[in-house]
């Protein structure tokens, strides 16, 4: 069995270590916050999708906003993995990392531009998946000004529900995203007119952080039919993909196995698609492969107490790590370093941003905190500095890659004369 996380402490009176190397130390060297990062654990998810998929032609393209950082999809792209990506600035860390990996990419988003759409044509990804009839009007003007042929695949809104926040829901018709498979099949005999279009896939994503793999299924046969049909139609069609979305389990004290869970995933999806012949699935899992391979490393500032309430006040905020405001989620913290005797105590975690929404953790029990420790933030390698911003003009944090048993600086801590640079006054 693999382990869920890369955090653990190696004895009763060692401090918390990722993959046997010492967080204390990190921090001591890196500073705080800081996120560290588990290279095992990262591949180690890429190969669980990659083998639960031998059985079909299938690649695992990574969703790049989870976590962006070069050094992970350089790590992610020599081990076979393509990028799903959903902007430009996304395209162009791929092709720093390798300028071949563009035949890897899949593009997302409903907002391309015209300027994205010349880039991705230019550097030849893989197919761009298209979500709206005026994206199509826009891919045909741009493919045919450049000669420069293009595979796509719609997007389709298969009108799932899928237990997840609302704000990352994506699979129903209420939402932006995709076209409505009602209408798809009338979408795609107008594309199949565009002399440099050609209609190759299907693609579907109904949201993030869903733990039920039920949904996936039921989106997966929508999906299979709607294949069928347009192969009736006479389109060619070879490429199935799938989307994200596959949630982790944020809470320790429930079970979580990722072979389980992946095992459940491939069997829904297989079971739909695997009938299919001649069909590529592609993947676009982003949290379940990064996730559980972080944390987030802040130190104690102050400990406050308003009536009733205490407060712990650590140097890390929202604007490092925004899913607790922004989605109300939910992170296991621990201490670094476990004081013997430290009572446990219903605490706020919260950092030094003037918002009531920055905190990390409310009325939650934590072992008797005192200025200065450490605490680590658990499962924030997705959407945590992916998502973070210079909010209340604070710098970003560094990050830290564990290998084997060697911790790298993969980004330095930001300055004030980043944050200034492009500024005038
Ligand atoms: C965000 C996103 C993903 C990745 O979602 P996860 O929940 O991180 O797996 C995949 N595909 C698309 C189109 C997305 O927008």
């Amino acid at each position: 069995m693999i382990s869920t996380r890369p955090f653990a402490y190696p004895a009763t009176q060692s401090p918390l270590a990722c993959d046997g190397v010492a967080l204390d130390a990190l921090a001591k060297k890196y500073g705080t916050p800081l996120y560290v990062y588990s290279a095992n654990q990262i591949l180690t998810r890429l190969q669980l999708f990659q083998k639960a998929f031998e059985t079909i032609p299938h690649l695992v393209c990574y969703s790049v906003k989870a976590n962006s950082a070069l050094a992970i999809l350089k790590l992610l792209d020599a081990h076979g993995a393509g990028f799903d990506i959903v902007s430009c600035g996304e395209l162009e860390r791929i092709l720093r990392v390798n300028r071949k990996a563009a035949q890897r990419v899949v593009f997302s988003g409903v907002g391309k531009t015209a300027a994205e759409i010349d880039l991705a044509l230019r550097s030849g990804i893989l197919i761009f998946n298209v979500e709206s009839a005026g994206e199509l009007d826009l891919l045909a003007e741009r493919t045919s000004k450049l000669r420069k042929r293009a595979r796509i695949a719609l997007r389709v809104n298969p009108d799932v529900f899928a237990e997840t926040h609302p704000y990352i829901s994506t699979g129903l018709r209420e939402h932006k995203f995709g076209i409505d498979i009602r209408q798809a099949r009338t979408v795609y005999k107008t594309a199949a007119k565009q002399k440099y279009l050609d209609p190759a896939g299907v693609s579907v994503h109904i949201g993030s952080q869903i733990r039920s793999t039920d949904p996936f299924g039921a989106a997966a046969e929508r999906v299979a039919q709607l294949v069928l049909d347009l192969r009736k139609d006479g389109l060619p069609i070879n490429s199935v993909d799938v989307g994200g979305g596959l949630g982790i389990e944020y809470h320790s004290d429930h079970t979580f196995e990722p072979e389980a869970k992946m095992q459940q995933y491939a069997d829904a999806l297989l079971k739909a698609l695997g009938p299919i012949e001649g069909l590529q699935l592609l993947l676009e899992p982003g949290r379940f492969i990064v996730a559980q391979a972080g944390a987030l490393l802040t130190r104690v500032l102050y400990v406050k107490k308003n009536g009733e309430k205490t407060f712990v006040v650590t140097d890390a905020a929202m604007n490092d790590l925004i899913r607790p405001a922004l989605y109300q989620a939910y992170h296991d913290i621990v201490p670094v370093v476990r004081r013997k005797g430290a009572r446990k105590k219903a605490v706020d975690v919260v950092g030094p941003v003037c918002e009531t929404g920055d905190f990390f953790a409310r009325d939650r029990e934590l072992p008797e905190l005192k200025p200065g420790e450490l605490v680590a933030i658990l499962d924030t390698g997705a959407y945590g500095l992916s998502l973070s911003s210079n909010y209340n003009s604070r710098p970003r944090p560094a990050e830290v890659l564990v290998e084997g048993k060697r911790a790298r600086l993969i980004r330095r801590r930001e300055t004030i004369d980043d944050l200034l640079a492009a500024e005038k006054m």
